[in-house]
């Protein structure tokens, strides 16, 4: 059977067993949703927001793209962050960067020839340049691309901070708490970066001492 063909029947199958088991549950989603978090990540396959997460359908507004960039000039990550915010109210935003990431790898690589996809993963360059001597110190190459994917969660976590959106949200209140992770794909565990920020002091406090950080 075509991977297309068992989609369509396994849609079938799961929609027939949700109702029978929970009879009002597609009811309830028709009339709107309320997630608690706004989870931006990257596009690979092997990070399945809902199943690493143990949350249902509902429970998380998402936002992908590869390497997990937020880029103050893309109106889509910026759109969904507003739309998280104002409209839905999230209390919570989780960026996730993974391990064996492949916007990662050909951000590293020697030579540019990726076509798009390089001119999508300049920050990423940026970040190797910022972080270059720790970076270096690291011998095994996986170990550094590792690296290289927790700082960029990082990265993108501070660059989320410094959006009007969060600044204004922030000065009226301490939320959403933003958290970054990176997921293991060899272990299916998620690793904390940058966990609970709720304010430009706490976002000061995770980036490293070396690089230089405009006010807020
Ligand atoms: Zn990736």
């Amino acid at each position: 059977m075509e991977y297309y063909d068992r989609i369509l029947e396994f849609n079938r199958k799961w929609a027939s067993d949700m109702v029978a088991d929970d009879p009002s549950y597609f009811e309830r989603h028709a009339k709107g949703q309320s997630p608690h978090t706004l989870f931006i990540g990257c596009s690979d396959s092997r990070v399945q927001t809902n199943t690493l997460t143990g949350t249902e359908q509902g429970e998380m507004f998402v936002h992908r793209n590869i390497a997990n960039q937020v880029y103050s000039s893309d109106l889509n990550v910026l759109a969904a962050l507003e739309y998280a915010v104002y409209v839905l109210d999230v209390k919570h935003i989780i960026v996730c960067g993974h391990y064996g990431c492949g916007g990662i790898t050909a951000a590293s690589a020697a030579e540019a020839a990726h076509g798009v996809v390089d001119h999508w993963l300049a920050q990423i360059r940026t970040i190797m340049r910022l972080h270059q001597e720790e970076l270096d110190a690291i011998t095994e190459p996986e170990r550094r691309l590792d690296r290289l994917a927790e700082l960029n969660v990082i990265e993108q976590v501070y660059n989320l901070s410094c959006t009007p959106v969060i600044r204004e949200a922030w000065e009226r209140g301490r939320r959403p708490i933003i958290h970054g992770v990176v997921y293991d794909i060899r272990t299916g565990l998620l690793k904390e970066l940058a966990t609970r920020l709720d304010g430009p002091d706490k976002v000061k406090a995770i980036l490293p001492s070396t690089v230089a950080i405009p006010s807020f």
